[in-house]
Order: structure tokens, then sequence, then C-alpha cells
């Protein structure tokens, strides 16, 4: 499905990242990938994931998205192998521990900044560098969770992080859609990730998702993985400013 097409997959921290299910999806499809994580640490074991994993070598580069000129040194690797490229995977998010444990009316003035900048402004910031390479067509695919929109006890300031987040693939739809460029999120249930496990209380969460979900279970990564696949491919060339629900139909539960 992703055969000569090539793509940047951000957050890859562990094999328990939904960027990783997402990297196999894509690498299983035929794509070319350029995987990050945040720092150095991580490329030993990611290497190692690659190539026992994967069918095609990824270019696996740090790059921390707080810092723009690390964000331009990634694309100029992928410029340089690659040459162009056809979409790009946000799957990155942070919040301090603290923010996500005590009340949400505490959140102080640098916890909000900090989420808000790793969760959401991130995404215009690859996303910028990424249309260069990508020319006339490519799609553009980021992770959300239902807490933007629905108050979920703990999720806190991440639930304005990605209540922004929203907003901005819509921005971002509506202004590179002339230039054949898609955005679009997908909004997933809770799987067991690290940043998921940051989330205090997320083994009820993950409880509560399959007992009140139509298809009475939770998700997988792989589920993830095939969701993005389906929006990096031409199957899904109709859709833009839309955020995809892989949930197991959570999301219109009533109870
Ligand atoms: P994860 O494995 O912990 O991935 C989060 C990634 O974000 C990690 O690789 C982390 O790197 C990276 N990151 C944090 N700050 C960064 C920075 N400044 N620069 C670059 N990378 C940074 O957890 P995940 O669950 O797969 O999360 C991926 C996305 O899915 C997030 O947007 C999350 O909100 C979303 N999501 C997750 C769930 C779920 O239940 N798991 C549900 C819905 C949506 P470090 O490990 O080095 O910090």
């Amino acid at each position: 499905m992703l055969a000569g097409k090539t793509g940047a997959v951000f957050g890859a921290a562990n094999n328990h990242s939904l960027a990783w299910f997402i990297a196999e999806a894509l690498d299983k499809a035929g794509a070319r990938l350029a995987i990050s994580c945040q720092g150095e640490r991580f490329l030993p074991k990611l290497q190692k994931l690659a190539s026992s994993g994967l069918q095609t070598e990824p270019l696996l580069i740090p790059c921390d998205v707080q810092d723009e000129a690390q964000i331009a040194g990634f694309f100029d690797r992928v410029a340089a192998a690659y040459s162009k490229l056809d979409f790009l995977v946000h799957s990155i998010a942070f919040a301090a521990r603290e923010d996500l444990e005590g009340a949400f009316l505490q959140t102080s003035r640098e916890g909000f900044r900090l989420a808000m900048e790793v969760s959401a402004y991130s995404l215009l910031a690859v996303s910028r560098a990424a249309v260069p390479l990508m020319g006339e067509g490519g799609s553009i695919i980021t992770l959300t969770y239902l807490g933007s929109r629905r108050y979920v006890p703990h999720y806190n300031v991440m639930g304005v992080a990605k209540a922004a987040l929203e907003a901005t693939v819509r921005y971002l739809a509506g202004e590179l859609g002339p230039q054949g460029i898609r955005a679009n999120a997908i909004s997933a249930g809770p799987v067991n990730t690290l940043s998921a496990r940051g989330i205090r209380n997320f083994s009820s969460f993950l409880h509560s998702a399959a007992a009140k979900a139509p298809l009475q279970r939770n998700i997988s990564g792989a589920e993830v993985g095939d969701a993005v696949l389906f929006l990096c491919s031409d199957l899904s060339r109709g859709i833009t400013g839309e955020i995809i629900h892989v949930d197991a139909g959570y999301h219109i539960s009533g109870t």
C-alpha cells in the first residue's frame, strides 16, 4: 500500500509506544521511514527493535521537539536520505507528573506552557519543517484522546493540550488542503504505554473503557497502527481535518 513512499514518525520510546506500532504497520506496507526518539539514550534499543522487527532499515534520529535546531537537523537528514516526504506522524505528548496527579485548578503557568508546547505546538513545528519536503500532496497525522472534549479525571492539562492539538489539525487541514496535504488525528482509546502510565489511575481507565465500549474490550497498539496506515494511504484521500476514533466505540457510549 505504501511502496515507494517515505514517512517520518515522531515519538518512539520503546516497543510499547504507539509510534512503534505505527512504524511497524507502515514498514510492513512498504514505506521507508525516519523514526525519531527524544534522546540519544533510546537509540541502541530502537536500533535493536528495528533490526529484528522492521523489514526496511529506518533512519533513527534523536529529536527533542522543544528545540527548533534539532527539528531542522532531523528534516535535513530526511531530505538528504529520501529527498521527499509523503507523510508525517506525530505521536508525542508530555506534561509534568504533578500536573497529572494534582488538582487541575493548581496547574502552574509553567506546567500549562510545557504541556501545550510539547503536546500541541510541536505538531505545528514539525509540520512546518515537513511541508517543504511534501511538495504537492502528503498526509499529516497526530494522536489525540477523548479527554480533549470531555472531563476525564486526572487527564487535566493534557486534555487542554489535546483540544489545542485537534484545533491545530483543523487549521493545518484548512491551510494545506489546496496543496493536497491532508491533516487528521486518531483519537485512541487507552493503551498501556510509558506516557499512559503517568496518568493517575490509568489501570482503572483501561477497565472502565473496556466495560463501556460497544466492542467490550480495549484496543491494541496494532489497531492504531492500521488506522494510521489507512490515513497515510490513498484509501483516505478524501479525508482531512478529521478526528477518527480508534477506541472500540467508547466515545459513543452514554453510560
Ligand atoms: P509513549 O510511548 O510514552 O510516547 C510518547 C512519546 O513522546 C515518547 O517517545 C516521548 O519521549 C515523546 N516525547 C515527550 N516529550 C518529547 C519532546 N520534548 N521531544 C520529542 N519527543 C518527546 O506513549 P504513547 O502512549 O505511545 O503516546 C503517543 C501519543 O499517543 C501521545 O500523543 C499520547 O497522548 C497519545 N495517546 C496515547 C494513548 C494511550 O492510552 N497510550 C491514548 C490516546 C492518545 P520520552 O519517552 O523520551 O519522553
